[in-house]
């Protein structure tokens, strides 16, 4: 079952990246695991998945457990945070995250930035943007994004590797389009305002209803839950 949605899936991808004209080597797959066993976990795992998502700490906190690098067979697994993160589990989830995609605050930042130096870390973070006012609670106005990340880029054991937006719910893939354009053109500004310290190679958008119109619109990271354990 997985095993054929993640087949399905990759078929999809490529044929968005073959549109959009770049390499499908540049998108990664997150499989986004909330809610999902430990069982479903490792299925996906067999079937090629190297990145696994979650939105509560707690939870990846246990299933990231399961999955030490002794479980993990041979392939080495990234975590993603992409859920709403609160200051005081920011210490909790430097500890297990490869990547926190969800950081929407300078003050959480800069809780994360110090959690890190704890542990001699460098954490990889992604700024989330709330590219439309009713989708997402969680993420910065695209007009302060550019503040926010001089301020960061400042912090020394935190390193942006990109952007993430949530575009809003919809059966009409074509609707999300905009919101995912917003995003890449606000990465784009940021390259040329040559905001120091800050790559952004991370596009981190596209989820299960839209993550073929995420990829035309340049997305490097795609988040899909539904479609793989659905
Ligand atoms: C749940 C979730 C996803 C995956 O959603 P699907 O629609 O199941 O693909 C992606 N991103 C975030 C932030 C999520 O919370």
């Amino acid at each position: 079952m997985i095993n054929q949605n993640l087949l399905e899936i990759r078929k999809r991808i490529l044929a968005a990246c073959s549109r959009a004209k770049t390499d499908p080597g540049l998108v990664t797959l997150v499989a986004v695991s909330k809610g999902r066993t430990s069982e479903q976990i490792r299925q996906a795992i067999e079937a090629g998945i190297t990145d696994i998502g979650e939105n509560r700490v707690q939870e990846a906190s246990l299933k990231y457990k399961q999955f030490s690098p002794v479980n993990r067979g041979p392939s080495v697994i990234r975590w993603h945070m992409v859920g709403h993160l609160q200051t005081n589990k920011a210490k909790d989830a430097v500890a297990i995250f490869d990547l926190i995609q969800s950081v929407d605050s300078m003050r959480l930042a800069s809780e994360i930035d110090r959690q890190a130096a704890r542990i001699n870390k460098i954490q990889d973070i992604l700024l989330e943007v709330k590219t439309s006012p009713e989708a997402a609670k969680f993420g910065i106005k695209p007009e302060d994004a550019v503040e926010v990340l001089k301020k960061i880029s400042a912090l020394k054991n935190t390193s942006v590797k990109g952007l993430m937006t949530v575009a809003p719910i919809t059966d009409k893939p074509e609707e999300a389009r905009l919101y995912f354009r917003m995003l890449r053109e606000l990465r784009d500004k940021i390259y040329e305002l040559r905001v120091a310290g800050c790559e952004l190679r991370i596009l981190s958008m596209g989820m299960t209803d839209d993550f073929e119109v995420a990829i035309e619109e340049g997305s490097t990271m795609v988040r899909l839950g539904r479609a793989i354990f659905d």
